[in-house]
């Protein structure tokens, strides 16, 4: 890391609990201090020194059109000199419910939010209010943001840095909340026997991307769509991640499972702080001021976050977009896997589309249990050769790689090259 990053993050710890405003930032899991980013444009951010990176975080999912877009550059600027808040309603957030509701066919109604803890909270509160239950499954390895009830053995930052559950979290709260290991219908099916009319609701990140991705099987998101008919219990998909991620209507769309609410985040805001929860109509429509179930939000459809939200699905729905993110995945993944076995290094490599992880094992990885198998020195290893030659990957071994559509050939080739050199190493 450069003087200049070093001397911020010094400051940083001495003014942010940590030095960063989110845990996984601070590149703890990988021993490594991370770099002060000052600016981005396509798929490279630049340091504060100046050096720069192919960027494979993505701001961790959302800039699936690449940094700086001009749709989405030239949507902010129109915006921002008519307001940047007003608090009360406007077309642009008509615009996005209409454009949400178009594309993501498990949805009828839906209500925007600021976040994507904010989305999974609310709906979760309304899955508990809707049905009058309190108890609700998650999987392990899963994360659904910082709320209270989605704490328990989470994915993500909570994964990386080895917490069980937090403290802060009350145990009369997280005694609600059932964790069983994702892939398993035995499990679930063992838990409906046990708590069945207790529970309110299921919720999956029906393509996980938190533990590192892991492909669903297909009976698997099937069968907790049948059990929870059954059992009068909602389930949540949880697509703050795969939604406009794995294709223009998310995962339900590609596997043709109909959740009873989604949450949507990331990409929905094209990089501004956005998050929104929608669902069937009769259930949604237990929310205030229609129905008694209370969430509110000051900057809630915020025009700016709309218009840059709007600006960024619209790209999405045009052309070959998602064909072309395939594409790139593949080129890269399977380079990736070809580098690694050149150099005799054992990996798994789970991809969806655009999304994917390279496990460091030679166990197929099917949840988090297998997950953590991969080799954690192995990871730190090659990630700290990878940002040496300017390559950005998230700083932990259970996150996903985003490509973007500003990610060129030349730019993925590089990438395998360095790859290719860090494996040597290890
Ligand atoms: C990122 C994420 C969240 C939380 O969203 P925030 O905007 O960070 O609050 C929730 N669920 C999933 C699947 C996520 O990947």
């Amino acid at each position: 890391m450069g003087e200049k990053s070093r001397i911020l993050f010094e400051r940083a710890k001495n003014l942010i609990p940590g030095g960063v405003n989110s845990p996984v930032r601070a590149g703890k899991a990988v021993g490594i201090d991370p770099p002060f980013i000052d600016r981005a444009e396509g798929c490279f951010l630049w340091d504060v020194e100046g050096n720069r990176y192919i960027d494979y975080v993505c701001s961790w999912g959302p800039m699936i059109l690449g940094h700086t877009p001009s749709v989405v550059v030239e949507a902010l600027m129109a915006q921002v000199v008519r307001g940047t808040s007003y608090g009360a309603p406007t077309g642009l957030e008509v615009d996005m419910a209409q454009m949400i509701t178009d594309m993501v066919p498990g949805i009828e109604t839906v209500r925007m939010v600021n976040s994507g803890t904010e989305a999974t909270m609310s709906a979760i509160r309304l899955a508990r209010g809707f049905t009058g239950r309190e108890k609700i499954i998650k999987f392990e390895g899963c994360y659904h943001g910082h709320a209270d009830s989605l704490l328990v053995a989470a994915g993500s930052g909570v994964a990386t840095l080895g917490i069980p559950g937090s403290p802060g979290v009350p145990a009369d709260l997280a005694r609600h909340t059932v964790t069983l290991s994702f892939n398993r219908m035995d499990e679930v099916s063992q838990a409906f026997e046990e708590f069945g009319p207790e529970i309110a609701a299921v919720i999956v990140e029906p393509i996980p991307g938190n533990m590192g991705v892991i492909i669903p099987d297909e009976t698997f998101l099937k069968g907790l769509r049948d059990i929870t008919l059954k059992n009068g219990s909602l389930l949540i998909f949880d697509e703050v991640i795969s939604g406009f991620r794995v294709g223009p209507g998310g995962a339900q769309e590609r596997y043709g499972i109909m959740p009873d609410i989604t949450c949507l985040g990331k990409i929905i805001g094209g990089g501004l702080p956005v998050g929104a929860y929608g669902g069937r109509r009769e259930i949604m429509a237990n929310m205030a001021p229609e129905g008694n179930i209370y969430q509110a939000g000051t900057l809630s459809g915020n025009p700016l976050a709309m218009a840059a939200g709007m600006a960024t699905l619209k790209a999405l729905q045009d052309g070959n977009i998602y064909q072309d993110l395939e594409e790139k995945g593949d080129y890269l993944f399977s380079g990736l896997k070809k580098a690694a076995g050149g150099a005799g290094v054992e990996v798994t490599i789970n991809r969806i589309g655009s999304m994917g992880s390279v496990f460091f094992t030679s166990e197929v990885v099917t949840d988090f249990a297998t997950a953590k198998k991969s080799n954690g020195d192995m990871f730190r290893g090659f990630y700290g050769k990878m940002l040496e030659q300017g390559i950005y990957l998230a700083p932990s071994p259970f996150e996903a790689w985003f490509l973007s559509a500003a990610h060129g050939e030349e730019s993925l080739q590089k990438t395998i090259e360095c790859a290719a050199k860090a494996f040597d190493t290890l």
